[in-house]
């Protein structure tokens, strides 16, 4: 660790990725602000940023020793690392050798840095021998991987965070960035105060703060998103907003899209979405005249049974207008975790491979396997985050390694995860917080070093490489998960983990990606320690801000295909008797489980306690009133918070906050106690925006 008092780092919670400088004075007290320096935040931070260090110095819930039992019947002991290890080690051999390798996974996160990523995939897809590992990116961004992809042919955000200031015309869609991505959002409050005529549309059921900026809110009856882009998908056409240039030379689909948008009218449109025809052509307007239109989107329309149909119809309206591949115009997906993207560099999910390579490629699989020094990687992806804990459930898989993660209250249906992991054989929970609900069912606990005491990379939302030093040492016998891996590999007899430095995982991953869409292999962490960060790709030392400039797209034509999507839906139906639609969220000064968050008493004043947002038609035919406690019940279990009567909310609709669990006898908060398993049958991301529900009074 150096002596000096600051040191550089990037923001760890969500995918905006802020520069953050930390001083450390003479008595190792840690201070943060934001870098200055930083092109993504310039400086400023949010109120969790700016509290990043009251995190770090209260170690009072910290995992600080390996802790294990010997049996379901035996409690926790606590044991040495070596001790660990050699059991971790032997129950997967035995595991594997008995049930094959499908019978363990691994869970990890969004959080993780990539070199852990890129270790945790390594080991259990290039040694274990099966694709079981998938990460709680699996909950936030695989709809809009598998929209990039089928769309750009490659999973790719392609714009700059510089773009905003040159755009005339956002769409703003299922996201409520003035909570959820702070920092991006007032750089386009700003942009919009220096530019009164820069036109802002806000596509949410709730009126949320993002709307205090927009010109044009559509308040849209939940699920009918798809319908809504397509409405004004036809618009755009009936206007002759068209980028007809752009369509004849650059994509593929439009006379299929044309059909299916024409095969409903706006009247029809208007019925099912709950919005007027006027406002759905003054949309289409704003977006067919604009100059730069930049459309932003995150869970409210990643995170549903439609997922993948609703990124491909939103990215409909980019590509039927031209606005990709310039300044100031594009799709731009919202991350909700720091390193979601370097994850998926490294291939750290179930059906990716390392650096972007594809599982389904024989080539690619062999060209892996021999850079890893294994015979094969398995062709079969293996299972997502759900699958795997039905997987634990139905007794498929016998093992699980859980990092950084705290699936029992941020996957749906709570009540069967904790069910999954009574009847796994073998839980590991690797994590730094004694708080992570898992822990409960764990077998063997491993205590990991956190943000500031380990060193590694992050790749945040418009594909930016920061370097994050190691400022203090972890508490206890705290490890780097890097060194975790390492020294379980070791136990396991696999050759290929006797790194020196974190430095040479960075490198044996960028080394990986040369001839790829996201080649960083000339990158290393001096380059990274003296630009401070770049954006992929990154060749003859240069960063890329913006991709596509050329309008040559990563699809094997090199034209921008654009996917018609239907309208199919499997998420719940309500009904009379679950007549009221859930949706799930955040709040601003929380983030996920409030492991971290929940400890600051700053941030834990803005709003101290869970509630359901309800309209107060709703809870006048309920009786109820604002402040009451009410029982939320679907059909997977219920919940019990206190009402905030709003007329923000569209009637019919009620809204809970993701981050609480059980608060007293009278307050229960797990949300996800009432959200359904039921995922996007392509991406396989889960649906928390659409439960059928009843409240009644408690
Ligand atoms: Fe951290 Fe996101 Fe806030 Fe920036 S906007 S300080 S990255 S939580």
């Amino acid at each position: 660790m150096k002596n000096c008092s600051t040191y550089k780092s990037t923001c760890s919670y969500c995918g905006v990725g802020c520069g953050i400088n930390v001083n450390k004075d003479a008595k190792g007290k840690i201070t943060v602000d934001g870098d200055p320096s930083y092109p993504v935040n310039k400086g400023k931070l949010c109120s969790k940023g700016m509290n990043l260090h009251y995190v770090v110095q209260d170690t009072s819930d910290r995992l600080l020793y390996p802790q294990m039992r010997w049996s379901s019947q035996h409690e926790l002991q606590r044991v040495d690392w070596d001790t660990a290890l050699t059991r971790a080690s032997a129950v997967f051999k035995s595991i594997i050798k008995k049930h094959g390798p499908d019978a363990v996974g691994m869970y990890v996160s969004g959080q993780c840095l990539t070199e852990e990523y890129y270790l945790a995939n390594k080991l259990t897809k290039g040694f274990f021998q099966t694709n079981n590992i998938d990460t709680n990116s699996r909950l936030c961004m695989s709809s809009a991987v598998v929209g990039y992809v089928k769309t750009l042919g490659e999973d790719t955000v392609p714009i700059a965070y510089d773009d905003i200031e040159h755009a005339d015309t956002f769409m703003i869609a299922g996201a409520n960035p003035a909570w959820c991505h702070p920092i991006l959002f007032r750089r386009i409050e700003a942009h919009k105060e220096e530019n009164p005529s820069t036109k802002i549309i806000v596509v949410d059921p709730r009126k949320t703060q993002s709307c205090a900026i927009a010109d044009l809110h559509l308040q849209l009856n939940p699920g009918t998103d798809i319908v809504l882009y397509q409405a004004i998908g036809r618009a755009i056409i009936e206007e002759g907003d068209l980028d007809w240039e752009f369509i004849k030379n650059h994509t593929d689909g439009f006379d299929t899209y044309r059909k299916e948008v024409l095969a409903r009218t706006l009247k029809e449109a208007s019925a099912i979405t709950g919005i007027t025809i006027d406002k759905i052509k003054l949309a289409a307007r704003y977006i067919g005249n604009a100059k730069g239109f930049i459309n932003m989107w995150a869970m409210g329309l990643n995170q549903s049974a439609q997922g993948t149909n609703k990124n491909l119809a939103l990215l409909n309206l980019n590509l039927i207008t031209g606005q990709i591949g310039k300044v100031g115009a594009g799709p731009f997906s919202l991350t909700g975790q720091p390193n979601a993207m370097g994850g998926r560099e490294v291939g750290g999910m179930a059906s990716l491979l390392a650096a972007h390579h594809d599982l389904k490629n024989p080539d690619h699989r062999q060209k892996v396997a021999d850079y890893w020094g294994v015979d094969h990687i398995q062709e079969k992806p293996g299972k997502t985050a759900t699958e795997m804990f039905e997987a634990l459930h139905s007794g498929e898989m016998k093992a699980i390694w859980i990092v950084c993660t705290n699936p029992m209250v941020s996957l749906p249906d709570s009540k069967f995860v904790e069910e999954a992991l009574k009847k796994a054989k073998f839980v590991v929970v690797q994590d730094i917080s004694n708080k992570a609900d898992s822990i409960e069912h764990a077998d063997l606990i491993l205590p990991a070093a956190g943000w500031l005491e380990k060193e590694g990379t992050m790749t945040n939302s418009e594909r930016r490489i920061s370097h994050l030093e190691s400022v203090i040492p972890a508490p206890g016998e705290a490890l780097p998960d890097t060194e975790i891996f390492c020294r379980f590999a070791q136990k396991m007899g696999y050759h290929g983990f006797d790194y020196n430095s974190t430095e040479e995982i960075f490198k044996e991953h960028a080394v990986l990606t040369k001839g790829t869409n996201i080649d960083i292999s000339e990158l290393d962490y001096a380059t990274l320690k003296e630009k401070r960060s770049v954006q992929w790709p990154y060749k003859n030392g240069k960063s890329t801000n913006r991709l596509f400039t050329d309008n040559q797209f990563f699809t094997p034509n090199k034209k921008a295909q654009i996917v018609c999507t239907g309208v199919e839906n499997s998420s719940d139906s309500i009904n009379t008797e679950l007549p009221l639609i859930l949706t799930t969220g955040r709040i601003r000064d929380q983030w996920h489980t409030m492991t971290r968050t929940g400890k600051v008493n700053k941030l834990n004043q803005h709003i101290p306690l869970p509630f359901l947002e309800m309209h107060p038609n709703d809870a006048l035919t309920r009786g109820l009133k604002d402040g009451e406690t009410a029982v939320i019940q679907t059909e997977r279990g219920e919940c019990r918070v206190n009402v905030n009567i709003s007329s923000d909310i569209k009637q019919g609709v009620i809204f809970m906050p993701m981050h609480w669990g059980k608060i007293s006898n009278q307050i229960f908060a797990r949300t996800n106690n009432l959200t359904a398993n039921k995922i996007d049958p392509i991406s396989k991301e889960p649906d928390f925006k659409f439960s059928a529900a009843q409240v009644v009074k408690y």
